[in-house]
């Protein structure tokens, strides 16, 4: 399967990879359906961040659960999810306080290479979230809009929010 992988600022290229497989109970394999690039994901392809020569990218995306670990009820093998970029195991304190970036039991950063055509997704219990139907059930609009979903929308409005932006604001 194919992955897109950061070569060196200003490259990016598509190399094979062995399929992915579950590694942990809470793991879901899942097969993409759209992916995007992100704000950040230009800071290394500009060069102002640091990325390791060859590793996997893309962090926001929806497809089709292939395969789930024995942990993972909250979805199953052909629901159409979507992937947030960020999640946590869902039960520590920063979790539950609603920090799931900061997740105290967090091993890897969340996970990576959703820009390819199947990822290894972690935490899948806790942060996939269904979509109603298949893809095939949305046109191209929509399933760019629930992309978005994935994170540009949920970290906009997050910093709405917490920049107490309200309707009726000068800038709004
Ligand atoms: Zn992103
Ligand atoms: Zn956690």
């Amino acid at each position: 399967m194919k992955t897109a992988v950061f070569v060196a600022p200003g490259k990016v290229a598509v190399r094979d990879f062995a399929m992915p497989e579950i590694q942990k109970p809470t793991d879901a394999i899942i097969r993409i359906v759209r992916a995007c690039v992100c704000g950040s994901d230009l800071w290394w392809f500009r060069g102002l961040a640091k990325r390791e020569a060859g590793s996997v990218v893309g962090h926001e995306a929806i497809g089709v659960v292939e395969a789930v670990g024995a942990a993972v009820n909250n979805v199953a093998a052909g629901d159409f999810v979507i992937l947030p970029f960020t999640h946590g195991c869902g039960h520590c304190a920063a979790c539950r306080a609603g920090f799931e970036g900061n997740c105290l039991n967090a091993t890897e950063h969340g996970s990576s290479g959703f820009q390819g055509e199947y990822v290894r997704f972690t935490e899948a219990n806790w942060s996939l979230v269904k979509i109603p139907g298949q893809p095939a059930d949305y046109t191209d609009e929509q399933l760019n809009d629930l992309l978005a979903l994935s994170d540009v929308m949920a970290t906009g409005y997050h910093a709405a929010a917490s920049a107490e932006v309200h309707p009726g604001d000068p800038w709004w």
